[in-house]
């Protein structure tokens, strides 16, 4: 990375026993380098501290030496462990002193939920002298803004509820309004399925270059992959100019495996687009035990296209409920191409519906052999009618992610066959 500009550097400190001894993870901190990122700031470190005055005095002023502002999330409690007010204010040369605009609304909030005011909340309307005092509708500890050693300090309150709000309308406006030449960012999101990483890489080469500008990056989960878009430029029309050029060549470049720029859920994504397209959905499941059915039944309203999911774990059960040929297990084996069709089949004809997958693999740990390794997974499609299967085989990752990636596929192959679906239902596939 180039030489920071100081007055773009943020630091970010999250403060409380609960995180140092690991019993509670600080979420904060991304959260608010996330915010910063898309306001054009360049968060730059992360410090997590217990509730230590000195280790946060100490912090407070090394961290001001290199950056342009510090935001510090907890300690703003009524209780001797909470120290982040008496820790900015040594920090300042600052005495704390009482804001009884504060006070008194602390007193209202109290009476209003009928509750004693204890003497130690007093606690939470002391603040550094100078300070900007930062409301907090959401609960008792009001956050501030306060110079400290030519580096703006924030304190925010500890529970995300608290902090997001008091970061949107407090902070982010006045860190904004420090640096009037902000550069513009513009961002952009690709999720794409079936293709590897490592293709990927090769296929986007110098887009991918650190100091890229878009600044292209890629993250992997559950075989998806999503690609991410930086664009910095003076005006927020340039950003989006330079954004739009790099977004135009990804579509064009990956298009065959894009599914989505938004919604980074296979499952959603499906689910919207068949109740969309009105089209109706079956599944038969086997290795996935009804987990592809279960991801699409979150998608609000559809039961409009999706009214049955058959789990079939036995061959038996594959027999009775969706009417395949026993002599199949004998011939080719549960995990197979023509027990895949036969499942997609009978699976669209017992339920009436346009589409149909089923999902039959080797999801382990046991039951892999040298023919049919652990990951290996058979599907089968049926589209008004006609079947047609795939097979994948995924890596030996563990039980959970096989059937993760099983699940997935499904859904992906379930959106590649619903774009070659006619807009219409054809004569005689219509339910009756
Ligand atoms: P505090 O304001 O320090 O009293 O924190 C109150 C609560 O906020 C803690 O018990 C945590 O549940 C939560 N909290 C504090 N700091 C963080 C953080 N950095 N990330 C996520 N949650 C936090
Ligand atoms: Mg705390």
């Amino acid at each position: 990375m180039s030489t920071p500009r100081r007055d773009l550097c943020v630091a970010l400190v999250g403060t409380g026993d609960e995180l140092v001894e690991g019993r509670h993870v600080d979420t904060n901190s991304s959260e608010i380098a996330r915010a910063l990122i898309d306001a054009g700031f360049e968060p730059r470190r992360f410090t997590v501290l217990g509730d230590d005055e000195d280790a946060l005095v100490h912090t407070l002023l090394e961290l001001a030496a290199s950056h342009g502002a510090i935001i510090v999330t907890g300690g703003l409690g009524p209780t001797l462990d909470d120290v982040t007010r008496h820790a900015a204010a040594r920090a300042a040369g600052a005495e704390l002193v009482r804001d009884e605009a504060v006070l008194q609304g602390l007193r209202e909030l109290f009476a209003r939920r009928g509750r004693p005011f204890a003497e130690a909340n007093v606690r939470q309307a002391l603040f550094p002298r100078g300070a900007d005092v930062l409301p907090n509708p959401n609960g008792t500890a009001a956050g501030f803004a306060l110079e400290i050693a030519g580096a703006r300090v924030f304190a925010l309150p500890g529970p995300p509820r608290e902090m997001r709000p008091m970061l949107a309308e407090h902070v982010l406006p006045r860190l904004r309004a420090r640096v009037p030449d902000l550069p513009c960012i513009e961002r952009r999101a690709f999720h794409l399925y079936g293709i590897p990483e490592s293709a990927l890489a090769d296929a986007a080469g110098a887009w991918m270059a650190r100091d890229a500008n878009p600044l292209v990056g890629v993250t992997a989960s559950g075989g998806r992959l999503s690609v991410s878009l930086r664009a910095e430029a003076p005006t927020r029309a340039a950003a989006i100019a330079l954004a739009e050029a790099r977004a135009a060549e990804i579509r064009e470049r990956f298009g065959a495996w894009l599914f989505s720029e938004d919604e980074p859920d296979l499952a959603r994504v499906l689910g919207r687009t068949l109740l969309a397209r009105g089209v109706t959905v079956a599944l038969a499941e086997s290795c996935t035990g009804g987990l592809a059915a279960e991801r699409l039944t979150r998608v609000p309203g559809i039961s409009a296209v999706l009214e049955y999911g058959f789990v079939t774990y036995a061959n038996r059960a594959k027999t009775d409920l969706l009417g395949v040929d026993p002599a199949l297990f004998a011939a080719h084996g549960a995990v197979s191409a023509p027990v895949a069709a036969a499942m997609a089949r009978g699976a669209a004809a017992r339920s009436g519906a346009r589409l149909a997958v089923s999902i039959t693999g080797v999801a382990g740990p046991g039951g892999g052999t040298a023919e049919k390794p652990v990951g290996l997974v058979w599907f089968g499609i049926s589209a008004d009618g006609v079947v047609t299967t795939e097979e994948r085989r995924f890596l030996d990752l563990g039980r959970d992610l096989v059937r993760e990636f099983a699940a997935n596929t499904a859904y992906d192959l379930l959106l590649r066959a619903l774009r070659g679906l006619s807009e219409a239902a054809p004569r005689g596939a219509a339910r009756g």
